[in-house]
């Protein structure tokens, strides 16, 4: 597989064609930003993390019959995945109050949800990833109605899984983002799984184990980005 000319450059991520026009290369950075890229910085090894953690997760989503991009590992911090397009929608899956639906409900950080709460967002910088319903999405042609009804699915599916896989290890999943595809015509899991998208707290101490450290100043950022993937390795 021969990794041709850069595709796009995100923020945590470079995307890269290959010669297969049905696979890309991505490459994960250390590169951090937080609140729509305000606050910038570097999480040394990120990248690592990020690449191997998203394989691992992927994999196992795959085995319970969640379609994703992932195709392979292909060193520290390089995957190849399926050539999608992606759904220019953020998929939010929250079982416990955290982040902006703390601040939004006025519900305590750490209130457990009554039931699952998806939310979407448009993908959408220059906006700053406004909320959105089903109905926007249909409205103004992010995706079908369809398609919607096939992530919310798999979003739900998706919790279940990573919710028993992540408590396993000693970690609550409070929330996460996800993002889908289009491939072949068939609507996939795409992006990536990681303490960038996932709010993670530890079953006994409540610490939190994700991109809060970064976003908050909380401190040991590398530390528990590594800690995270040692759990998931073990
Ligand atoms: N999230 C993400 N990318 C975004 C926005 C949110 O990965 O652009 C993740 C975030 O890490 C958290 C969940 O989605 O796990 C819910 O985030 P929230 O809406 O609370 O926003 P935040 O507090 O991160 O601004």
């Amino acid at each position: 597989m021969k990794k041709l000319e850069m595709l796009y450059e995100g923020k945590a991520k470079k995307v890269y064609k290959t010669d297969d026009e049905k696979k890309y290369i991505v490459e994960y950075k250390d590169d951090a930003t937080a609140f729509n890229g305000v606050k910038k910085g570097t999480i040394e090894d990120k990248g690592i993390v990020n690449n191997k953690m998203s394989a691992v997760l992927f994999k196992i989503l795959e085995e319970k019959g969640v379609p994703t991009h992932f195709e392979e590992l292909l060193s520290d911090r390089e995957s190849l995945v399926k050539a999608v397009k992606i759904l220019p929608i953020e998929v939010i899956v929250r079982n416990v109050a955290a982040g902006s639906l703390a601040k939004r409900l006025g519900v305590a950080e750490g209130t457990e949800m009554k039931t699952t709460v998806l939310e979407f967002c448009y993908k959408n910088d220059e906006l700053g990833d406004p909320m959105i319903n089903d109905y926007h999405i249909e409205a103004i042609e992010l995706a079908t109605k369809e398609q919607v009804e096939v992530v919310k699915k798999y979003a739900f599916k998706i919790n279940e899984i990573l919710k028993e896989y992540f408590l396993e290890r000693g970690m609550k999943l409070i929330d996460f983002k996800l993002e889908f595809g289009v491939f072949d015509g068939k609507v996939i899991l795409a992006d990536e799984i990681s303490p960038d998208t996932c709010r993670l707290w530890d079953v006994e101490t409540n610490k939190k184990m994700d991109k809060d450290r970064f976003r908050r100043d909380l401190g040991d950022v590398e530390k528990t980005y590594q800690e995270v993937l040692e759990r998931l390795e073990k």
